[in-house]
């Protein structure tokens, strides 16, 4: 690390430690050519990767968008709004996992599809016929069948 003073890169850290609620870390170092001192802050870099859609055209991923979709297929459902949180957590934390800067759209509408299986089969099949757009009822049928399987033999 470079002294903001004098730009040797000669710095040592005389202390360390953790701050906002340990989610930083505060440094103390010391320029070992000018003995000037500065701080400095760690924090982890958790970035929300950009959502690659269809078209190939890049947008941010958007928290309430999830939501809403999420909310129009548990509509009338018996699954409380705290597993809905959890399930947009479970899906923010996957994303942050990878480590990438994007994610195709359909890594993350499979990966949705997979958790609201879990929670909700109706919901499930839902979310799945606007998501993949089935083209007729026998696509439709065939995602029901899938899923028939999916629950009496899950693998
Ligand atoms: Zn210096």
């Amino acid at each position: 690390m470079h002294c903001p003073f004098c730009s040797v890169d000669d710095t040592k850290v005389i202390d360390s430690r953790l701050v906002a609620d340990g989610n930083q870390i505060r440094r103390r170092r010391e320029c070992m050519a000018c003995h000037e001192r500065f701080t400095t802050y760690e924090l982890a870099e958790l970035l929300m990767p950009r959502v690659i859609k269809q078209d190939g055209s890049r947008e941010s991923f958007d928290e309430n968008k999830l939501r809403a979709g999420l909310h129009r297929a548990l509509e009338k459902r018996s699954v409380n709004v705290e597993s809905i949180e959890l399930l947009i957590n479970h899906i923010k934390h996957f994303l942050q996992c990878t480590g990438e800067r994007e994610v195709a759209a359909l890594v993350i509408g499979e990966k949705v599809m997979e958790q609201l299986a879990k929670l909700d089969e109706v919901a499930y099949v839902r979310f799945a016929s606007v998501y993949r757009r089935f083209k007729d009822i026998s696509e439709f049928r065939e995602e029901l069948d899938r899923l028939e399987k999916h629950l009496i033999d899950p693998t």
